[in-house]
């Protein structure tokens, strides 16, 4: 198939006496190192494709368009595949792994098309920034990865695990804090209201941290202190990320956006038309959002009520091992139990000290002891010593597309790096990406194919201001993704997790092949990036 050519537009147009400049890359001189040939190109804008050839050198998009003359060191034929922009994921619990030897690589993100990841989450993760860049590069790291100042951790680190308002000496402190994490690079503040210790934290002390953000032109991301019914409610939740975005002047974003549970199902409608209000009103409101109807988290932080959380994991264990605290705890986490739709909902992940009830629901195994719900999860984390991980069935399809069609909303994972075989980890870490263009936009029609690229593309390079990435376009860095539309595949399922996404048959990481025709190449050219461009590679 020879398709029309810009070429012969050009001398059409020279020969009608108009003055065309020809684009200075795409000379017949100039060599680039690879061009990927006759793709269906997604620019990351949202637009639809056009078949185009896309020229890299160096770690740059140097052309875009008919590049016949051009020569190049590799051409690669994209006929009928998709070439976009690198997929960025805007949360993920990746960091750990990835500063580890062994996980470093990040394959399980490679496979699903991604690029850039944003780490330390729901205002957990590093307080020493420079320290993470370290130890991320130590090794090298196959993506390229954003830090995140964890309010949470910060918290911690001045206040421990108290359950009391910050006073002006420890807000001190944290702006301290929050301040060398912005020096470092981060792109802004994260929270997790909903867990110890941030759920410790008045709003009043996140305006303050968030507006030290500000000064460095810094956003801030919030897993909301309640996505059910559990304190504040949904709404009053999404209510309090629109106070800080208002007060503190920054973009705000709603982290993993959901309806929790049965009581708040349909909720998605009222979400929608607050942050749609406070657009109105001049408010940078945003969401993103994994595909997927369940969520996973920590048995102890679905069902044991915070205030039996104040000083730690021990205080807490202590607390349900007394018989007349636990009697007064009972009724709680009976209604927690409730809010997440019953131990049937919930699923086990992870469970040390013995495996073989990972993957089983809370139901089936307080069956098979004989003992009730609430027992059963006593025991549990008292058993694991805290430490209990699940899945969590708790959201309604037509919310979770209700919150996909939204010009506001990115794509996420929320997922982290596993080990392969270990566990029964929430497939998000394996597929979310390949999930949300397969599952969502290509076979159930709910965004456009070219939408969904943009929610993970262009749509959060804008929002995190990243000034040279989530574009295809000419001077960009080339992060790159050449995929097969219709072998696009989450595979990993709820029971049966550990497997990479397929359909991305090469992918480019600052100029490198990190997939070429399908396999690995271990190249390991990701970088930490830096919010003012001065990104890190190993050895920097
Ligand atoms: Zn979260």
């Amino acid at each position: 198939m020879k398709r029309f050519t810009l070429k012969g537009l050009s001398l059409l147009l020279i020969g009608a006496g108009a003055l065309v400049s020809a684009p200075i890359h795409a000379s017949a001189q100039e060599k680039a190192e690879i061009i990927i040939e006759n793709g269906f190109v997604h620019d990351g804008t949202g637009a639809p494709w056009i078949v185009a050839d896309v020229a890299i050198s160096g770690d740059r998009i140097v052309a875009v368009g008919n590049l016949d003359d051009m020569g190049a060191a590799r051409r690669i034929d994209a006929e009928g595949l998709h070439v976009a922009p690198g997929f960025i994921d805007v949360h993920t619990h990746a960091g750990e792994g990835l500063a580890t030897k062994e996980l470093s690589h990040g394959e399980p993100l490679l496979a699903q098309g991604l690029t850039t990841v944003m780490i330390n989450p729901d205002g957990g993760g590093a307080v020493d920034l420079a320290a993470q860049r370290e130890a991320l590069l130590k090794d090298g790291i196959g993506v390229n990865v954003g830090l995140m100042v964890p309010h949470g951790s910060v918290r911690r680190e001045v206040m421990g695990d108290e359950d009391r308002p910050a006073d002006e000496d420890d807000l001190n402190a944290m702006r301290e804090l929050v301040r060398k994490g912005m020096e470092e690079g981060a792109f802004g503040l994260s929270s997790g209201l909903f867990y110890a210790p941030g759920s410790f934290a008045e709003i009043a002390e996140v305006v303050e941290l968030g507006k030290v953000t500000g000064e460095f032109g810094g956003l801030y991301t919030s897993h909301i202190r309640d996505e059910s019914d559990y304190s504040i409610g949904l709404i009053g939740a999404v209510d309090e990320v629109i106070h800080v975005a208002r007060e503190a002047r920054i973009p705000g974003i709603v982290t993993h956006v959901k309806a929790l549970g049965p009581r708040v199902w349909g909720f998605s409608e009222a979400v929608i038309q607050r942050i749609e209000r406070a657009r109105a009103e001049g408010v940078e409101m945003w969401v993103d959002q994994y595909p997927y109807d369940a969520s996973a988290t920590r048995l102890s932080s679905a069902l044991i009520p915070r205030k039996a959380m104040a000083g730690g994991t021990e205080a807490m264990l202590k607390r349900l091992t007394d018989e007349a605290e636990l009697e007064a705890l009972r009724p709680q986490i009976a209604e927690n139990l409730d809010r997440r739709g019953g131990a049937d909902r919930i699923q086990i992940r992870t469970f040390a000290p013995d495996t073989d009830l990972e993957g089983k629901r809370l139901s089936d195994i307080a069956k098979a002891r004989g003992l009730d719900a609430i027992d059963t999860t006593v025991a549990m984390l008292r058993e694991a010593e805290g430490d209990v991980g699940i899945v969590s069935y708790n959201m309604l399809e037509s919310d979770i597309a209700r919150f996909m069609q939204q010009p506001w909303r990115m794509t996420s994972s929320d997922g982290g790096l596993v080990k392969m075989g270990e566990g029964v980890p929430h497939p998000r870490s394996y597929g979310s990406f390949p999930r949300m263009i397969a599952h969502y936009a290509r076979d159930r029609k709910v965004v456009p194919v070219s939408k969904a690229i943009h929610s993970m593309t262009g749509l959060p390079a804008t929002v995190y201001r990243m000034k040279d990435r989530g574009f295809l376009r000419e001077g960009m860095v080339a992060d790159v993704v050449v995929f097969n539309l219709a072998q696009m595949k989450d595979v990993g399922t709820f029971t049966d997790p550990h497997h990479l996404a397929e359909g991305v048959d090469y992918l480019i990481v600052n100029g490198r092949l990190s997939i070429d025709d399908g396999a690995f190449t271990n190249a390991m050219s990701g970088r930490v990036l830096d919010r003012n461009g001065a990104d890190k590679k190993r050895g920097e």
